[in-house]
């Protein structure tokens, strides 16, 4: 068993998703697979329209595409790479071109280059922030181009857009081996929160999620046994299981629909009790 993979089991409660965002438009980035992949065939069975972002794995973007189309909704493919502005600019006007309008902008790309601090070059350093904070920053301010143009349809949303940006705990964890990546997701708090107060009296609606662990390749790569799984991973974890890349899409759902019209500025933490400062149970 050395060198398998353990999976530990899904053991999160299964809850349809209701059809809150029809005929509206999501862009979501980096959903060929893990988490973005969730979070647009999550949208797509809430009945939103989704441009399905990809940088390298096409295969993976059609797959997304596929289920969400086999799910009722409609999805199209697009490659661009969002540190690239000229890219990013293009993704935008292929959804406004292809569906006539954006409501939902999930920024969700994101990359580890990991080193410790004193040999982590330069390129590793930029490369990091260039996708996970510019690409971000880049992806959100040309959505709010497109919500200030449309401005507020009530008969879809009672917001004139809605940005959720893809942070991660390790905007408030520290992540020794990780300070480009750590970097990053803290500069996305600030830029969530400062980009939600600019634009609250436009009802444009900005939140962030921080996922702890949840089973994406990048995880479960790392769990060889059932005993490093419970000694390493859940040993973090206090609510006792791996999250799953749905309990995420859920949470994403529910921001974005006026089921939480009144949240903005805030940052879901979809991690089981990680940012519960674990190591102090039984401490006291
Ligand atoms: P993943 O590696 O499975 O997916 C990353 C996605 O980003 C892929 O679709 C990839 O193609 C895309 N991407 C990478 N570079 C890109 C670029 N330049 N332009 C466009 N797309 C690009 O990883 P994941 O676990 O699904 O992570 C997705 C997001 O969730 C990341 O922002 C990550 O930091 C965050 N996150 C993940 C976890 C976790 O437990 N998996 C926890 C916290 C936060």
């Amino acid at each position: 068993m050395d060198n398998e993979q353990y999976t530990p089991p899904n053991e999160m409660p299964v809850m349809p998703i209701q059809p809150v965002l029809t005929g509206q438009v999501a862009v979501v980035t980096g959903a060929s697979k893990g988490l973005g992949q969730a979070i647009a065939i999550a949208l797509g069975q809430a009945g939103a329209r989704v441009l399905v972002n990809y940088h390298s794995d096409e295969k993976g973007a059609l797959e997304t595409v596929e289920t969400i189309s086999a799910e009722g909704s409609e999805a199209i493919p697009f490659r661009a790479d969002v540190a690239r502005e000229e890219d990013v600019e293009s993704m935008f006007a292929e959804a406004k071109g292809r569906f006539g309008r954006i409501d939902i902008c999930v920024p969700n790309s994101g990359i580890q280059l990991n080193a410790p601090v004193d040999e982590m070059t330069l390129q590793q350093w930029q490369r990091v922030i260039d996708v996970n904070l510019t690409g971000q920053f880049l992806c959100a301010r040309a959505a709010i181009r497109q919500f200030k143009r449309q401005g507020i349809d009530r008969s879809l949303s009672a917001a004139a857009g809605k940005i959720v940006f893809m942070s991660s705990v390790h905007d408030i964890i520290p992540w020794e081996g990780h300070v480009n990546y750590a970097a990053a997701k803290g500069g996305i708090m600030l830029l969530m929160k400062s980009i939600a107060q600019e634009l609250a009296d436009k009802r444009i609606r900005v939140n962030a999620v921080s996922p702890g662990a949840i089973r994406t390749p990048m995880n479960v790569e790392k769990l060889t046994t059932p005993e490093l799984f419970k000694s390493k991973l859940l040993k973090l974890i206090p609510y006792g299981r791996i999250g799953e890349p749905e309990d995420v899409g859920q949470a994403v759902v529910w921001l974005v629909s006026d089921a939480s019209d009144y949240v903005t500025g805030t940052t879901i933490y979809i991690d089981g009790g990680m940012t519960l400062y674990p190591g102090f149970i039984g401490a006291g």
